[in-house]
């Protein structure tokens, strides 16, 4: 098999996404080469495009929530065969031998390789994410989407899905259990299905007003207007998990008196700002902060299975690769609802 052009939408400049051809190398004895059909679009790649992080080298395609159809096939790859429905995440490769990797957690690998803006080892160049009709992984690094799980709704449990999945079951989010999710984007949205699905009681924390019909119908069991001035009377004490989503600087320390004796904030939300805290606010009741980042590849296929078995769909508004610079402004002022998802069949055919 040869390397093989494929179209793309590329950044150009931290505000311009704009048609483009990249080169994917022939897939080596361990890939596969999978034929895109939809990429989400994660507020990440969003922070990534606009060097929000750090510099980025243009041109770079972007898009870590990927699903498809496997096209080829490496001979010793024998998880998957030309036809399975396929979906990569955030990582495309990891060392394998570290601690890490070997308990599963190849996303804390010193080696872990991003899906976009990382160097592959395998032939050098800048890996290129999921705005493209055609990718090539290891097959270590790809995941089976069930048959009852339609490809558009699962792109975006690749990133977001996992995301809120993994620190859900590491902090034991589950019956009897309280959890608060800030933030009623992407990964919220996902967070609070989730969260009720393992059994916990879920209070949703946004901005507005605006979203609560919508959060309820999710399964939330309340929700706070953070805008309202009041919005924290009576939580005292309430929270065992207070996931924060929320992809700018927000003040956090009434959601940290929230919380009940070794309560957890969870970080996932990656505002470029430093967060500001008052010691006095964990201190007394041994309050904890974490971060945590994507989940591992077998945690992934978990969560996928569980997501299928449970019939748990993100919400999603379907575009063509032409709206994705409208997308991303539309992200960043929280007007969508509740994940934009390329339909990357319109990359085909656009006239170069
Ligand atoms: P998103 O869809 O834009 O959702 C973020 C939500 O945060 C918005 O919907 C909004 O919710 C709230 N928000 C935004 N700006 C705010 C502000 N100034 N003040 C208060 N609330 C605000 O983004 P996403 O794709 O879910 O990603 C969220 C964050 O997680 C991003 O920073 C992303 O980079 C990060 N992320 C981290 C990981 C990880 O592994 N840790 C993985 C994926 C993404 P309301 O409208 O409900 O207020
Ligand atoms: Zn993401
Ligand atoms: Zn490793």
């Amino acid at each position: 098999m040869m390397s093989k052009e494929t179209k793309a939408w590329a950044a150009t400049s931290p505000q311009k996404i704009e048609a483009s051809t990249i080169t994917r190398r022939a897939p080596d004895d361990q890939d596969v080469a999978i034929n895109i059909k939809f990429a989400g679009i994660c507020h990440s790649d969003i922070h990534t495009v606009r060097s929000e992080w750090k510099e980025v080298e243009y041109p770079l395609v972007v898009g870590h929530e990927i699903a498809g159809i496997v096209s080829a096939v490496g001979k010793n790859v024998t998880k998957f065969k030309v036809g399975d429905r396929v979906g990569v995440g955030c990582m495309v490769n990891s060392c394998r031998e570290c601690d890490n990797c070997k308990d599963g957690e190849e996303q804390y690998c010193a080696d872990m390789v991003g899906t976009y803006n990382a160097k592959d080892p395998k032939d050098g160049t800048i890996t290129q994410g999921g705005y493209s009709q055609y990718v090539v992984v290891d097959q270590a690094f790809v995941l089976n989407i069930p048959e009852n799980l339609p490809l558009d709704k699962a792109a975006p449990l690749l990133c977001a899905g996992i995301t809120v999945f993994s620190p859900l079951n590491h902090w034991k989010a589950g019956p009897g259990k309280r959890v608060g999710v800030i933030g009623l984007g992407g990964l919220g949205h996902v967070g609070v299905k989730i969260a009720k699905a393992l059994g916990a009681e879920v209070t949703v924390f946004s901005q507005t007003d605006s979203k609560k019909e919508l959060a309820m119908q999710f399964g939330a069991d309340a929700y706070i207007a953070t805008g309202d001035p009041k919005a924290f009377d009576g939580l005292d004490r309430k929270f065992d998990i207070i996931l924060n989503t929320v992809s700018a600087k927000i003040p956090l320390d009434k959601y940290l008196s929230s919380l009940r004796r070794d309560g957890s904030l969870v970080q996932v939300g990656a505002p470029s700002d430093p967060l500001q805290i008052t010691p006095f606010s964990l201190l007394p009741q041994r309050i904890g902060i974490h971060g945590t980042l994507i989940g591992g590849i077998a945690e992934t296929q978990k969560m996928l299975d569980f997501c299928a078995k449970k019939q748990i769909f993100p919400e999603i508004e379907v575009v063509s690769a032409s709206y994705i610079n409208e997308a991303y402004d539309r992200v960043v002022k929280s007007q969508v609802k509740f994940r934009f998802v390329i339909d990357v069949s319109t990359i085909i055919g656009f006239v170069y």
